[in-house]
């Protein structure tokens, strides 16, 4: 791995938060975007290096809304940076972590992305993402 890539944080209302975030950071999101498939709304900030994603369920079958149910908000996932996310996938179930899907699939800001199971991580929802690089 290499890097922690951002750090996702589940919120209830993200225009709150987005406002809540930006006060904290002294700017505002750089970017808004919705993932359809994960029924999700998603806003990142960056801080210096580093960025943080905020999750916003946009339906009950989210997975943010069930967390948010059983957790409350708060720290939702941390996600690494990989160059390679198939090797990884590979590697890290060689060493008995369990994959939540083991097929890459599109995330926000132009990842692919796959997560691993927080059973396996210490309770810890893992994010490996890809930058999807354009051949254009
Ligand atoms: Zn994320």
């Amino acid at each position: 791995m290499l890097k922690i890539e951002h750090i996702g944080i589940a919120v209830e209302d993200i225009e709150k938060s987005n406002a809540l975030f930006e006060d904290l950071f002294g700017q505002p999101h750089y970017k808004i975007e919705e993932v359809e498939s994960e029924h999700v709304k998603t806003a990142f900030f960056k801080v210096g290096d580093n960025k943080i994603e905020l999750l916003e369920a946009t339906d009950k079958k989210s997975p943010i809304a069930k967390f948010i149910k059983k957790k409350g908000e708060g720290i939702h996932h941390i996600a690494f940076e990989v160059d390679n996310i198939e090797e990884e996938v590979k590697r890290l179930s060689k060493k008995g972590f369990k994959i939540l899907n083991e097929i890459p699939k599109q995330g926000a800001d132009n990842k692919r992305v796959v997560f691993l199971h927080p059973k396996s991580t210490n309770g810890v929802l893992i994010e490996l993402c890809q930058e999807i690089v354009d051949c254009d």
